[in-house]
């Protein structure tokens, strides 16, 4: 029978959940593990992480884990496969945007505007060098895995959980969804704009769902309201027409990759994600909704 469990950590929802209950506290320690492991590698919020360390060495290449590497070979391709709309190398604008601590802090006060003297973000600067496992970037940047390393986490927890605990498992992380495992019937997953918002129910086989959206990690600032999704052309948070997006893809990496890059490209987003063949839902500014030709249909609620 399935068996589900939640938690908070990363200022967001975590769930588990295993079509095999006996499996559950394993599968749930498996996260738990995993999240403090990527924690470790690339939390920007962690003095002690080593994406802060490669930050504070700016200049110059240091030593890092091979975690790292991974993760930073995953905003590099996320950065690639969107023409830059996804770029690790906004950490300096969203600190700038005013998103620099936790985001409950964010949120209860009121950021000055600046004006923006930043150097724009240029991913193709990212140094990785595979054979001694060392990482940089020049002086001037700083990198952010936020779009990218939820993702990352949730496909790889569920692919471990899957491998090692025989169960089919989906595992949700502040938005990013990623399933493993045999089993008979497809997850019934509520999509929405925020945790606990249902809008419709649909059925997910395979892969990864991921939803990004500027409607909910949003804060005052002397010049308006500010949100966390910058757009690396101009270093200020997006502008475009959509407010969220939905990605079904592969996993939940190139998901998020997509739904992130959907918000950022603003008008482009309908031909990007057609050209991408991948299935989508956006809900624009003011409610509106538009989904792609792939995109499921309602589920009715099991
Ligand atoms: P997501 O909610 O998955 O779209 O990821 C948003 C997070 O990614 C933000 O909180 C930032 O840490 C980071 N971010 C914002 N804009 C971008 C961008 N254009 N490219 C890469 N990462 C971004
Ligand atoms: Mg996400």
């Amino acid at each position: 029978m399935t068996a589900s469990c939640t938690w908070s950590d990363w200022s967001c929802k975590v769930r588990v959940t295993v079509d095999r209950e006996s499996a559950l506290e394993d599968a749930r320690a498996i996260v738990i593990r995993l999240m403090d492991d990527v924690a470790q590698s690339v939390d920007r919020f962690r003095p002690d992480s080593e994406l802060s360390a490669i930050n504070a060495a700016a200049g110059r290449m240091i030593p890092v884990s091979r975690r790292t590497i991974a993760l930073l070979d995953t905003a590099i391709e996320a950065a690639s496969a969107t023409g830059g709309a996804v770029d690790p190398t906004i950490g300096f604008h969203v600190q700038h945007a005013g998103y620099d601590t936790d985001i409950e802090t964010v949120r209860a006060s009121i950021q000055l505007a600046r004006p923006l003297t930043l150097q724009q973000a240029d991913w193709t600067r990212v140094r990785v060098d595979h054979d001694v496992a060392a990482a940089g970037i020049p002086a001037g940047f700083q990198l952010d895995l936020g779009a990218t390393a939820k993702a990352w986490t949730a496909d790889t927890a569920a692919r471990d959980i899957a491998h090692a605990l025989g169960t089919a498992v989906l595992v949700e992380i502040g938005g990013d969804l990623s399933v493993a495992g045999r089993r008979m019937n497809s997850w019934q997953v509520d999509v929405g704009e925020q945790s606990g918002v249902p809008a419709q129910r649909i059925g997910l086989a395979h892969g990864g769902l991921a939803t990004s959206s500027t409607a909910v990690r949003r804060w005052r600032t002397s010049d308006g309201e500010a949100h966390h999704i910058i757009d690396p052309r101009t270093g200020r948070p997006s502008t475009g027409p959509w407010r969220t997006a939905t990605v079904w893809a592969a996993t939940a990496v190139e998901a998020n990759t997509a739904s992130t890059a959907a918000l950022v490209l603003g008008d482009e987003a309908v031909a990007y994600l057609n050209e991408a063949g991948l299935a989508a839902r956006l809900v624009g500014r003011f409610g509106q909704i538009w989904t792609t030709a792939g995109w499921p249909r309602d589920v009715k609620a099991a």
